[in-house]
């Protein structure tokens, strides 16, 4: 097994070295689970395992609950500023762990080091917007048309959260929902995913070391968290589900929550379209390609799925993108050199295959890799398949992998039609050189968050989220804090 102690420089105001834990945070402490079992965690890039946590069940749920419920009122009294600086500690702590957090990452996720990295100042980043945000929680206050009363609106804490992330950006999905939810005066439940605790267990620890306040973030792991979460959500305390995962996951985590009418924010899959006009900068089109594509070695929602390029520059933007991906280094996630990553887990390598099969037997042609590398590890290559046909499953699906799917078209308007061909809607990337043609096309596509001329649309100060099957609700900007707010209206008269 591979340590996973941590001892930071002993130098200036670090925190003192604390071991990783593997426990469920529970209120003030790190516990066991009842039955004492415990999940292996697999480092992806050899196929080892790292080490074990406990394994959580309906009665740790329960008792998560007792202790943000405990917690509840003390937090929602703290005041803004106060909460505000417990954020921006929770900032800074973070940051002066990002070597080690990103190592850690990319242990346990199997992703490249640089993308680690940037991962980290992502994920830190939601601590200090929200800090910012949380003395700004302002209300509304207007007079009734018919001239009685005043019309008084507050944001108040919405309650006790849920909060369910995938394994995919194990500190970024965990932060983008704890500090909005600490920033609004909640509390609340991490659920991280199975494969990926690690860093959410060490992110948990950072924040009570920065001045969190006991119960106020709780952390569960669980093998099986369907009966823990139905649980948790079916009790009358806990007022809120923001969850980040599969369209499919999310469609059950919806039907529990109408239990109780719990408010559900959902962050679910994508299918992201990126459309190549022949009047685009094709150079910077290929670093927006490889960005969108590659970063976290294709396993983002966000991810570019489906590569629409004008015929007139089709042939030379396949060569130039097989070039580049040719180009690029794979290797385990902490090795310095690596540029593409180790996939999840063999799931996930199996999903791949399947849609590269499928593309290949309908007629497409493969320009680069295709094929799962045989070494030690879920590694499969960075891929470029060409002429892909309609009415592949890889036009529907995301593949969650290095692979780029090209289409060729000739019609703008074929190009929108087809982007938008999918019960997905989270991202969507444009490039041509001519901005109201780009801007125009981005407001007709049926996506939450369009990138016109870039490879990246996150940002802890953008809204983020989906529209149709790719979710409800945006996290980050002042927008994500709201989705922990309730709306009361207090009529007056005076
Ligand atoms: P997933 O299988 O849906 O799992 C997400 C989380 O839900 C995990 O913590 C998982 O726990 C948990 N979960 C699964 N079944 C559950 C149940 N019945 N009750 C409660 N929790 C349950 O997704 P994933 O494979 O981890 O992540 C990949 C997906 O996430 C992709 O579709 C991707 O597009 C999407 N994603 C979306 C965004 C966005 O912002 N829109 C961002 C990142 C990823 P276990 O780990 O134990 O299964």
């Amino acid at each position: 097994m591979t340590s996973l102690s941590y001892t930071p420089p002993a130098a200036g105001d670090r925190p003192a070295p604390f071991a990783i834990p593997t426990g469920l945070l529970i209120g003030d402490a790190w516990v066991d689970s009842a039955t004492a079992a415990r999940i292996d965690i697999i480092n992806p890039s050899t196929g080892e395992t790292l080490t074990a946590v406990a394994d959580g069940g309906v009665a740790e749920g329960i008792a998560a609950v007792d202790a943000a419920s405990a917690a509840a009122a003390g937090w929602a009294a703290t005041p803004p500023r106060k909460r505000a600086d417990i954020l921006l500690a929770c900032f800074y702590a973070m940051m002066a762990e990002q070597e080690w957090l990103a190592q850690l990452i990319s242990l346990e996720n199997g992703k490249a080091l640089t993308d680690a990295r940037g991962e980290v100042a992502y994920a830190a980043e939601f601590f200090r917007w929200y800090a910012e945000e949380a003395v700004r929680i302002n209300g509304e206050m207007g007079i009734a048309p018919g001239g009685a009363n005043r019309i008084l609106v507050q944001y108040q804490p919405i309650g006790i959260a849920l909060l369910i992330t995938p394994w995919n950006f194990p500190a970024a999905m965990a932060t983008r929902k704890i500090a909005p939810a600490l920033a609004a005066g909640c509390t609340c439940i991490l659920k991280p995913a199975e494969e990926t605790p690690l860093t959410a267990l060490a992110v948990a620890e950072i924040m009570r070391r920065a001045g969190v306040p006991a119960g106020v973030i709780n952390v569960l792991n669980a093998s099986d968290p369907g009966p823990m979460c139905s649980a948790i959500l079916n009790d009358p305390r806990v007022r809120k589900l923001s969850f980040t995962g599969s369209t499919e996951v999310g469609r059950i985590l919806l039907r529990e929550a109408a239990n109780t009418v719990v408010s559900a924010s959902m962050e679910l899959g994508g299918n992201a379209p990126f459309l190549v006009f022949d009047d685009a900068d094709l150079d910077a089109a290929i670093e927006g390609a490889m960005v969108a594509k590659m970063r976290n070695a294709g396993e983002a929602c966000t991810a570019a799925n489906r590569f629409y390029v004008q015929r007139e520059i089709h042939d030379r933007f396949v060569e130039k993108l097989v070039a580049r991906m040719g180009a690029m280094t794979v290797g385990a996630g902490c090795d310095a050199a690596t540029q593409c990553g180790a996939m999840i887990n063999q799931a996930s390598i199996d999903k791949i295959e399947r849609l590269v099969a499928d593309a290949v037997a309908k007629g497409a042609d493969v320009r680069l890799g295709g094929k799962t590398l045989e070494r030690e590890g879920f590694f499969y290559p960075p891929s470029v398949i060409a002429n892909v046909q309609p009415g592949s499953d890889i036009l529907e699906d995301e593949v969650f992998g290095p692979v780029a799917a090209i289409i060729p078209f000739d019609d703008p308007e074929d190009a929108i039609r087809l982007a938008n061909a999918t019960e997905y809607g989270l991202a969507a990337y444009v490039y041509s050189e001519d901005l109201k043609k780009a801007l125009q096309i981005a407001e007709r596509i049926e996506c939450g968050m369009v990138a016109v001329n870039r490879g990246l649309v996150s940002d802890a100060a953008a809204p983020f989220g989906g529209m149709k099957q790719s979710g409800l609700g945006r996290e980050g900007s002042h927008h994500g804090l709201i989705e922990y707010c309730e709306i009361k209206y207090i009529a007056v008269s005076w």
